[in-house]
């Protein structure tokens, strides 16, 4: 069986880290799937998804080393040919990647205590993210 499904995000964008965790959570409760595997996928070519232990210092951790990375202030060939001045941030979700794949058992998410589920926006402004979910296995 296959149950499939979105999430609708407001993000503020300059990597703006949001847990979805209960959402997803909730999806795949409400799936009726008890064993197989959930997929969760961000839309879009500037944002991304991964897992934290989403707490504070890790949050402003993760943002520091994108900067780090995949810094800002520095020349993107995207830049000079659209003007949209997201170079980075394309950059930025291109190696992140867009899916994570998290098994599903008994009914719950296969996570670690202090894993969740987070979706970064890296555009340069805030925007409207439809996150798709897809759960696949038995019920
Ligand atoms: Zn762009």
């Amino acid at each position: 069986m296959v149950v499939s499904g979105k999430i609708s995000l407001s993000t503020q964008g300059e990597c703006d880290i949001i847990d979805i965790t209960p959402q997803v959570s909730d999806f795949v409760s409400k799936s009726g799937i008890t064993s197989g595997t959930v997929t969760v996928f961000v839309a879009g070519s500037t944002a991304g998804v991964t897992t934290i232990e989403y707490e504070p210092g890790l949050v402003s951790d993760l943002k520091a080393m994108w900067q780090r990375l995949v810094p800002r202030d520095i020349a993107y060939g995207h830049d000079q040919r659209w003007g949209d001045g997201n170079g980075y941030s394309h950059v930025r979700a291109a190696l992140l990647g867009a899916s994570l794949v998290v098994p599903v058992t008994g009914g719950k998410l296969g996570l670690g205590t202090w894993q969740q589920i987070v979706v970064i926006d890296f555009d340069n402004r805030p925007r409207s993210r439809q996150v798709v979910l897809q759960v696949m296995g038995e019920s």
